[in-house]
């Protein structure tokens, strides 16, 4: 009596197996000691080996869910990547945690995570959380047996941790919510205009998401040891337009006004700029065609976490105070920041969902016609840009991302702005958008 018992649970168990096998499979990976940063970038890298998976990941069969668990003090010194057999990759999380947030305890991603967007989330992360990238760029239909590696990159010194484990999960439908739009560079039919017509220009148009900068920001006193005086805050910028931006890059590079051969250092020491073009699509008829205006210049960013090149100037930060002048406000500028540049990439996906929610219109698939055009994966020289319906995301704690409060600035009621493309070099349908306005309160910081 006992062995049936035993034996039909042993049955039970290797039904549900083999059941399981069918749609997932999961592959799980030792970590190790994470190495503090220590004046360059370096990842300590985690590899895990997987055979035996359908030669081919895409929509239908791919990546599913990714999780791992990080015993670290300070989360958001890490930078934490994957890379799948064929070389692409997507940041799992980039700098997410806070001032003091610790810990990943056993956090997963997927492209639809339940407890919203990583950098929504608060350290330390438990549940199951939509990342910085995205997981189309790994489940790009290549070949998933192969090394998968899991980079850690600690970016700030002062703290050491340890991965624990992580664990990789295949299975079929692995983006249940990404649905393309039929419009794309290669199918101009699926375009429209955006006034009756066969032919048009696709511009784009960028606007600042508020829900990042108004949740992510931080004014630092003059004696933190780390950012004195600093009003610290995040920028995460969405093409809501009709067409892709697109830089394009033809190997043109200058040392001051010089013609350069490469993008390695000029004499003096700093990196020289590529001449850049804005690629502007138009739609005639069915096909798609393009011009390439004139536009800013770019160059590689050696800086802790970058290690890429940057669009420059493509921001401007300002911290304003108003005052009254008779009938009229006038407005002071007390901070500014440099220009800042960036990497310009499809770092997430607008979904209607309330992230690209800008004066109560919910922005994505549903209301922006030309949804999903273009596609901007990495940082390189040649192509960088965000598609239709992307945004592009710089968290608090990156490189540039602040103002450096004035010595003796008075406390009370200022206002941060953000300006896209301050010095009106590239195209698009509609300027007045790219001007965010948020008030801050500042403290007294003498
Ligand atoms: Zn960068």
């Amino acid at each position: 009596m006992r062995f049936v018992i035993v034996h039909t649970i042993g049955t039970l168990l290797l039904w549900v197996t083999l059941v399981t096998d069918s749609f997932a499979q999961t592959f799980y990976a030792q970590g190790g000691r994470i190495a503090d940063f220590n004046g360059k970038e370096l990842a300590d890298t985690f590899s895990v080996q997987i055979k035996g998976l359908p030669p081919q990941i895409d929509m239908n069969f791919g990546l599913t869910k990714v999780c791992f668990d990080i015993t670290h003090s300070k989360v958001s010194d890490l930078k934490i990547e994957l890379i799948n057999p064929a070389g692409a990759s997507i940041w799992l999380s980039n700098r997410n945690g806070g001032d003091v947030g610790a810990n990943y305890n056993g956090t997963c991603f997927r492209a639809n995570g339940f407890s919203g967007y990583i950098q929504d989330g608060k350290a330390p992360f438990e549940g199951e959380y939509t990342p910085n990238g995205r997981f189309e760029f790994l489940n790009n239909h290549t070949n998933p047996n192969g090394t998968w590696k899991l980079l850690i990159s600690d970016l700030k010194t002062g703290a050491r941790g340890s991965l624990n484990f992580f664990t990789l999960e295949f299975s079929s439908n692995p983006m249940p919510d990404l649905v393309k739009g039929p419009c794309s560079i290669e199918n101009g039919a699926g375009c429209s205009c955006e006034e009756e017509g066969a032919s048009c220009e696709l511009l784009p148009d960028f606007i600042i998401l508020p829900t990042f900068t108004q949740t992510q920001w931080k004014e630092y006193p003059k004696d933190d040891p780390y950012y004195p005086g600093q009003l610290r805050f995040a920028a995460s910028i969405a093409n809501i337009g009709d067409g892709p931006l697109e830089t394009v890059g033809k190997g043109e590079w200058y040392c001051g006004d010089t013609r350069v051969d490469s993008a390695s250092k000029c004499a003096n020491g700093a990196f020289p700029r590529q001449k850049l073009y804005q690629r502007v699509y138009k739609k005639n008829g069915d096909k798609i065609e393009w011009h390439d205006y004139d536009a800013g210049t770019n160059y590689f960013d050696d800086q802790p976490g970058h290690n890429h090149f940057h669009v420059d100037g493509w921001v401007e930060f300002r911290l304003i105070k108003k005052q009254k002048k008779g009938l009229f406000v006038k407005k002071v500028v007390v901070g500014k920041s440099r220009k800042v540049s960036y990497c310009l990439f499809d770092s997430g996906i607008c979904n209607n969902d309330g992230l690209c929610q800008v004066d109560s219109v919910n922005f994505g698939q549903k209301n922006l016609p030309n949804y999903g055009m273009g596609n901007y994966v990495d940082c390189k020289s040649k192509k960088q840009g965000i598609s239709v319906g992307g945004y592009d995301t710089y968290g608090m704690m990156y490189e540039g991302q602040y103002i450096q409060l004035p010595k003796n600035l008075k406390s009370g009621q200022y206002f941060l702005e953000i300006e896209i493309d301050p010095s009106r070099i590239y195209k698009e349908k509609k300027r007045s958008n790219n001007l965010f306005t948020m008030p801050v309160v500042i403290s007294k910081q003498s």
